[in-house]
């Protein structure tokens, strides 16, 4: 039994705001937006980082990342644009080892962050 909060959601054990799904990906709304347009998109597989892919991971999170700008495009973000981060480990401020790529849009959004 995986004890990650984001393997939990994409197995349905922990309720989410679904935004997409299939096979191999989720997207889902951030519990605590940071802009009016913020959601998350993960792997169903578990990689704890991104900084821990591994080559054969490749195709996976290549498939996330054209997701992710497709919904951000759906959510109203084409014109205007969106920021798409992925967090990592301690200095790049992750707090859930499940890796999952912010999607923020719909403001202006300050650089550089804090
Ligand atoms: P990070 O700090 O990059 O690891 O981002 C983790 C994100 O997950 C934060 O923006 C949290 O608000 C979000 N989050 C935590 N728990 C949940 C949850 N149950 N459903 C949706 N988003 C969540
Ligand atoms: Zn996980």
């Amino acid at each position: 039994m995986c004890d990650c909060l984001f393997c939990k959601i994409a197995a349905g054990e922990i309720p989410s705001r679904k935004l997409y799904e299939d096979d191999e990906l989720l997207a889902f709304y951030d519990i605590a937006p940071k802009a009016p347009v913020h959601f998350l998109v993960i792997p169903k597989k578990h990689i704890s980082s991104l900084m821990e892919m591994t080559a054969e991971d490749s195709g996976l999170l290549g498939r996330l990342v054209f997701r992710a700008q497709e919904l951000a495009r759906e959510q109203g973000c084409g014109e205007r644009g969106a920021r798409f981060v992925f967090n990592c480990k301690a200095d790049g401020g992750q707090t859930v080892p499940h890796v999952h790529l912010h999607v923020l849009g719909g403001r202006v959004l300050d650089w550089p962050p804090g």
